[in-house]
């Protein structure tokens, strides 16, 4: 698609849609269902969205008068409540923003949660004068949901060394560095012979019994010496993490802009 530049009623901004970005290594632009594209978003307040419209990203306000679409990365169906204290949901860092106070559980901010917190997101709130980019619902319905579109991969190496870097599915929100990542059994292969052949010597290896991958460390590794089964599960994915820090790669070239 071109980019677009639209008007909205009851503002004398400009709106700029641009294409949905491709995914970097480190920004993943989940594509949207096949068939749905921005060339059907309009720009929309938010206190005007309703169920059911897919929120595509937001236009923030610019001293010109042009406002470019800033997407976000995962696309959702919104779920608009106006949002009082008593909705702040009790898990994610935007609705920290809000506290409830005693007494005052019902005062009404001036705030549209569009999106409830999920386990990879936190809550999609906007102020009900923002601008987001939707495609409103009635048109998303003519083609699949959203969630149809598997999940962009993410990338992981281990801390402090250049290793990988290793593709894995999305970690949640509480996901920590000695959390478990979730890859296929060529990755899990990958990283253990990085580690039997890169590490050699430091205490823990790694080693295949038919399909379980197995680590065993020594007391040069940890205090005591021990050993970690990991099975594939259901889908034949290893789960593998807990015994050295993980960190979110990013790529040379994204670290230099
Ligand atoms: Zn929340």
């Amino acid at each position: 698609m071109s980019t677009r530049t639209l008007t909205m009623p009851g503002s004398t901004d400009q709106f700029v849609i641009t294409e949905r970005p491709t995914s970097t290594r480190t920004r993943k632009y989940r594509p949207l269902p096949e068939g749905m594209t921005l060339e059907l978003a309009v720009p929309m307040l938010a206190e005007d969205v309703t169920a059911g419209d897919v929120v595509t990203g937001a236009f923030f306000p610019s001293d010109s008068g042009i406002r470019r679409l800033s997407h976000i990365e995962e696309c959702y169906a919104a779920a608009p409540v106006r949002f009082g204290v008593a909705g702040a949901c009790t898990r994610c860092d935007e609705c920290a923003d809000y506290p409830v106070e005693e007494g005052f559980e019902h005062r009404a901010y001036n705030i549209i949660r569009l999106a409830v917190s999920e386990d990879r997101e936190p809550c999609a709130l906007y102020d009900k004068g923002d601008v987001v980019a939707v495609i409103p619902a009635a048109v998303a319905a003519q083609f699949p949901a959203l969630g149809t579109v598997p999940p962009e991969p993410e990338l992981f190496t281990v801390d402090g060394t250049d290793y990988g870097p290793y593709e894995a599915l999305p970690i949640d929100m509480w996901w920590h560095a000695y959390g478990k990542i979730s890859v296929t059994r060529d990755t899990a292969a990958q990283i253990a012979t990085d580690l039997v052949t890169r590490d050699a010597g430091c205490g823990l290896t790694a080693e295949w019994k038919g399909d379980w991958l197995v680590f065993t460390w020594d007391e040069r590794y940890r205090d005591e010496a021990g050993r970690q089964i990991i099975e594939p599960d259901a889908d034949g994915r290893y789960l593998v993490g807990g015994l050295w820090p993980w960190m979110e790669y990013e790529a040379p070239e994204e670290n230099a802009v």
